[in-house]
């Protein structure tokens, strides 16, 4: 990998991250000419019945057919692509959001096949943060019609946006924060990742994924040549820590998740991104309106649509730290996001 790449994707200043903490597998950078691949493989029906969190609660449909379904077989063997090959000419699979500047960043992947590294390594089982799991008794409606704060939020600049959501008293939520957790990273980000709500050590430091959760973030972030804060934003689709009468993190209810996704959707509407992750399924069907039951295992594979915006499904970093087979999946989903990325124009 060169000079130049290195610095472009700060890929370099990530592995020494990794080593100073302990935990940095060793990578080799090439190009990846994932989308080749991925159009060789014929479509394949999901894979069923794998170990799911309980339903979490719908939210207002944002939501356009899916557009692509790969099998995990396809995207597991095109994470190892040869680094020669020539990068492939981008198809016109959908109008870019807003003008943007016509970067475009290479996904690197692993130099010996198979998954990277960091999913047989990275093993927390011991110091795992609890995963959230949605609430079956919470159905009610979320509340989506004449609220005036929505339009104001819609049309705020990123200082107003970070002001008002710090003081914001728009659901319950408020009442148990120590901090918000408005989002971090590149604004002008290609790459924005989205989880469902803030925890324990997210709630303290004001920041998302942190801890071992945000540890594990950071080596998917840097498996595909990113970094917090480099080309890539966290956010989260509510800003205060939900918690149930003992303290413990749940997931959000359908009516905070309404009250919070207005401030969400301004920051997807000022980064302006190219590829959607989102993490878990709280994020996933919050963002899509699917319904609750549906497990994270149906959501894979496939490009959605939020809004113009394509978005990739895959598993919560939470839920991985105590799933571990489970990350194979997710190196699968990743590989899917970048040949995603690399096929949108610009
Ligand atoms: S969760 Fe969102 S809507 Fe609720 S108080 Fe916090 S910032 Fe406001």
């Amino acid at each position: 990998m060169s000079e130049e790449l290195k610095q472009e994707s700060g890929f370099g200043s990530s592995l020494e991250l990794l080593d100073a903490l302990g935990i940095g597998p060793v990578w080799v950078r090439r190009e990846l000419a994932v989308e080749e691949v991925v159009a060789q493989e014929a479509p394949q029906a999901l894979a069923a019945a794998e170990p799911e969190a309980a339903p979490a609660p719908a939210q207002r449909p944002a939501v356009r057919a899916p557009v692509e379904t790969v099998p995990d077989e396809a995207l597991a063997a095109a994470a190892p692509a040869p680094a020669q090959r020539p990068a492939p000419t981008p198809a016109p699979a959908m109008a870019p959001p807003a003008a943007r500047p016509p970067e475009r960043r290479t996904a690197p992947v692993e130099d010996e096949g198979g998954p990277p590294s960091w999913l047989d390594e990275m093993d927390f089982a011991s110091s795992m943060e609890p995963v959230l799991i949605p609430d079956d008794d919470n159905d009610e409606e979320a509340p989506v019609q004449a609220d005036p704060m929505v339009a104001k939020i819609a049309a705020m600049d990123w200082a107003q946006l970070k002001e008002t959501v710090s003081d914001c008293r728009r659901c319950g939520l408020c009442n148990g924060r120590k901090n918000t957790v408005f989002g971090v990273g590149d604004e002008k980000a290609k790459w924005l990742f989205i989880g469902e709500g803030p925890g324990r050590n997210e709630d303290i430091q004001g920041e998302p994924f942190v801890g071992p959760a945000g540890k594990l973030l950071d080596n998917m972030l840097m498996a595909m040549g990113l970094k917090r804060g480099d080309n890539a934003y966290i956010g989260n689709i509510v800003k205060c820590r939900p918690t149930d009468d003992n303290g413990r993190d749940r997931p959000p209810s359908p009516q905070e998740v309404a009250s919070c996704l207005p401030y969400l959707q301004r920051q997807i509407a000022l980064i302006q991104p190219t590829v959607l992750v989102a993490l878990g399924k709280t994020a996933a069907i919050s963002l899509l309106g699917m319904d609750p039951s549906t497990p994270v295992s149906r959501l894979r594979g496939t490009v959605h649509r939020y809004q113009d915006l394509p978005l990739v499904v895959t598993y919560h970093p939470a839920y991985l730290l105590r799933t571990l087979n489970d990350k194979s999946k997710t190196w699968a989903d990743l590989c899917l996001a970048m040949s995603t990325y690399q096929r949108q124009p610009g």
